[in-house]
């Protein structure tokens, strides 16, 4: 018998390249959850930003642009869209994960997209990916999970999707390292919404395992916590 679930909300979070997007989407998949990457909307935010020619903050804010999900059940990947464009591929560059912790650091950027993000998960069951879903977005998530791993784990791992998504010119792995480190040390030490685990997070290490296996563990705690 197919198990019934009441409307629920998984959120993981974790540094960059910690696996979370992959694993998340396959939870999402077996258990008939819409799945939201939210990190992909701060990028679509912070090309806009790039897009302008980089305007002063102050400007910045008071324009912000309109970003909205194209959201697909069946295959459970997502659409970025940018003031109705789709911007699914140009999010993912070089440059925009270079200046995508500035931007996604800025108050009037985390008040819109959060919003936009509780919006989606009160609406249907949801495994939303990101830094801050089970500290500030849904603080009352059923299931929270923050994932870690190895530096050069994660490294590697992002060098392989880049290879997948044809970035070019791909970095070095030493190089991949630092700007992730970077990234991870920003986005941590931000004085809105940081990069945390939540005090009820689980913990999942995901150096040693398989994207199967880590969804399998994230699957388990969300049947224990549906048959309590
Ligand atoms: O997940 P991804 O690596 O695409 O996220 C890009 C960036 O977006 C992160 O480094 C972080 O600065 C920002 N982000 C955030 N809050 C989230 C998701 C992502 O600040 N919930």
């Amino acid at each position: 018998m197919n198990e019934q679930f009441a409307h629920m909300i998984i959120a993981i979070d974790g540094p960059a390249g910690s696996g979370k997007s992959t694993t998340a989407r396959l939870v999402a998949k077996k258990l008939g959850f819409i799945y939201v990457d939210t990190g992909a909307m701060y990028r679509a935010v912070t090309l806009y930003w790039l897009e302008q020619g980089k305007p002063s903050i102050q400007e910045f804010i008071l324009n912000l642009p309109i970003i909205t999900l194209g959201i697909h059940p069946e295959t459970h990947e997502q659409q970025t869209f940018l003031n109705g464009i789709d911007v699914s591929g140009k999010i993912r560059s070089r440059e925009v994960t270079e200046n995508v912790s500035y931007i996604s650091s800025l108050k009037p950027v985390r008040e819109k997209m959060v919003e936009m993000q509780r919006n989606i998960g009160n609406s249907q069951s949801v495994v939303m990916d990101g830094r801050d879903i089970g500290t500030a977005v849904f603080p009352n998530a059923d299931v929270k999970i923050f994932m870690i791993a190895d530096i050069q784990e994660r490294a590697m791992r992002r060098l392989q999707e880049m290879k997948i998504q044809s970035i070019m010119p791909l970095p070095s792995l030493a190089d991949l390292m630092e700007t992730i480190k970077q990234r991870d040390a920003f986005d941590s030490s931000r004085e809105i919404d940081p990069l945390k685990k939540a005090d009820d997070a689980v913990l999942l290490d995901t150096s040693k395992l398989s994207i199967e296996d880590q969804a399998t563990k994230i699957i388990e705690l969300v049947h224990t916590f549906n048959n309590q």
